[in-house]
């Protein structure tokens, strides 16, 4: 009897994919197009042709190499599962367990469906991550408090990495952070963007997605890779072009440089193209090989041995109730900004609004229109930070990050969203909430100098905005913050504002929150 084994749109190598590791007469590996994902969300055109693009490629490299494969188009995952278990006879399909919630109830949708027709669906765990969801259930089970931190170091053991013969952390320190924190230097110019030329069957993709209506973002600048080859590729000249230094300048920003030093490398081991296993280890390798420090080396492997495992883990935790999360009862709706920083219409049903004013604000957000990406300090400390200090509802803000970024799905984006960017779960993740005034962005980056608004001002028509809302927030927060041992500093430099110009600084932030532009009827329109 036939198998059909399902391919999810993020499983797009062998690397990960759950399929035999040798083509058989008696698999049928199946690739589905679903429509109701694919207009689920005004999705960025360049996020569709990446998932497209990847798995057409996908799909003829498995039949080069001798695999039955179906690639089919659907109106959803469980009615094409079910519809090609039908064209198969197949009387088993396997799949990978739903990597994010929408795809555990397709899969359920699908069972459902399967039955009825007296076929079985066997669900297998998910290669694409270096700990099992059991794994990391056990681990938080029973602790009152989930750290990052800890999870890391019983990675690190489970996978020998960085790790010494007698068991203790190579270079003699788990964490190499407090390296890492310098802004980039002056009269550098910045790295060039990376592109992977895009291919016959990547333009036709393009060529699909750019007349596809409610979907945001340019498609022209798309260049990531697309096959298993591009992608070892480009994790090859990230370790040996930006690897060496990527510790120093990881919270760094720069007008118009969506990566800096750093690896762009999550959009492709997010869509299956890498696994994130050869990615630690090529690292470590280069350690070892006495061509990069152990702080850069470190710095990297703890954002996809610790970062990626644990943010992955806490996203099963923290469901269903993550998905409406909101501990600061933040209810604006997101700025039309975030759609359009230079102010055009979203399409032409739209109106115009007024271009964002805020140079560091608008200048990420047009990375994220023009790349489908910018790097994490500019999504954390940037676009959350001022969407967290406006009051943006989380569950707003998490639909256009799950949206507007090559690399996001609901499993990785919500926790970072909700809770390391906006504390909507009220301290899951981080102790205290990740804001900053404007200084911060100031010693960080080079968005100041020539921005509209004065980042020394903190009150007053000039004031940067960043600093007004800053200590608006902090003052109506001080009594569930004002005692937390690492916000005290904060709390000490609001107590030495004079109480005028504190009553001025909360009434700017009010005008400035009530004058923003929310038109709900902008916010993207239900999808065809
Ligand atoms: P590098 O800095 O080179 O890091 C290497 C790798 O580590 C990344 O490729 C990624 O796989 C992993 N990693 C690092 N930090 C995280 C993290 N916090 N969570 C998960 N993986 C991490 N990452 C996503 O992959 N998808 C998202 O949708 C996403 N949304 C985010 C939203 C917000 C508000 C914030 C603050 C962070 C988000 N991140 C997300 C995490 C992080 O910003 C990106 O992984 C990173 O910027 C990707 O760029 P890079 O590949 O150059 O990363
Ligand atoms: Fe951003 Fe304020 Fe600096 Fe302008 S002055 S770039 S608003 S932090």
């Amino acid at each position: 009897p036939t198998t059909l084994a399902f391919v999810a749109p993020w499983e797009s190598s062998r690397a990960v994919a759950n399929i035999p590791r040798e083509p058989r007469d008696d698999v049928v590996v199946l690739l589905l197009e679903s429509v109701a994902k694919g207009s689920s969300l005004p999705w960025h055109r360049q996020k569709l042709v990446l998932l497209l693009s990847s798995m057409q490629h996908f799909a003829a490299a498995l039949e080069a190499a001798g695999y039955r494969v179906a690639y089919r188009k659907a109106t959803s995952y469980a009615e094409g599962i079910a519809a090609a278990a039908a064209e198969f006879s197949a009387a088993k399909v396997v799949a990978t367990e739903g990597r994010e919630q929408d795809m555990v109830d397709e899969l359920d949708r699908a069972r459902t469906l399967l039955d009825a027709d007296g076929r079985s669906l066997t669900l297998r765990e998910d290669r694409g991550f270096l700990a099992t969801r059991e794994e990391f259930a056990t681990w938080a089970r029973g602790r009152k408090e989930h750290r990052m931190e800890f999870f890391y170091r019983e990675m690190r053991r489970k996978h020998g990495i960085l790790m010494e013969s007698d068991g203790t952390p190579s270079g003699g320190q788990w964490n190499f952070d407090a390296d890492n924190r310098k802004p980039w230097p002056k009269g550098r110019a910045a790295p060039e963007v990376w592109r992977v030329e895009p291919d016959d069957i990547t333009r036709a993709q393009m060529d699909r997605v750019r007349t596809w209506r409610n979907r945001w973002g340019s498609v022209e600048t798309f260049a990531l890779p697309v096959t298993r080859p591009d992608a070892k590729a480009w994790l090859d000249r990230f370790i040996a072009e930006r690897l060496p230094e990527f510790g120093p300048y990881e919270d760094a920003l720069v007008h118009g440089a969506p990566d800096l030093l750093h690896s762009t490398l999550s959009s492709i081991i997010n869509v299956g193209l890498l696994h994130p296993l050869e990615c630690v280890r090529k690292a470590e390798a280069a350690w070892r090989a006495g061509l990069v420090p152990i702080a850069s080396a470190e710095g990297f492997i703890r954002q996809i041995l610790g970062w990626r495992e644990y943010i992955r883990g806490m996203y099963w935790h923290l469901m269903p109730g993550l998905r409406t999360a909101n501990a600061l009862n933040a209810t604006r709706e997101l700025p039309r900004w975030f759609w359009a920083p230079d102010g055009e219409a979203y399409d032409e049903s739209q109106a115009t609004s007024a271009a964002c004013e805020m140079r560091c604000l608008a200048d990420t957000i047009r990375q994220v229109r023009d790349y489908g990406r910018v790097h994490h300090i500019a999504r954390l400390m940037v676009q959350c930070n001022i969407a967290t200090l406006i009051g943006v509802e989380p569950a707003a803000l998490s639909r256009w990050y799950w949206s507007a970024f090559t690399d996001a799905y609901e499993w990785v984006e919500l926790p970072n969203v909700v809770g390391m960017g906006t504390w909507g779960d009220g301290g899951a993740l981080a102790s205290k909430p990740y804001v900053a005034s404007g200084a911060y962005i100031n010693r960080m980056s080079n968005y100041c100098g020539s921005c509209r608004y004065d980042v020394k001002q903190r009150s007053g028509p000039d004031a940067c905005p960043v600093n007004v809302l800053y200590w608006d927030f902090l003052a109506s927060h001080q009594a569930r913050f004002g005692t937390h041992p690492r916000m005290r500093m904060m709390f000490v430099h609001v107590k030495n504002i004079a109480e005028p110009e504190l009553v001025q600084i909360r009434a700017q932030a009010a005008a400035f929150r009530d004058a923003l532009d929310y038109d709900s009827a902008f916010a993207p329109p239900a999808v065809v």
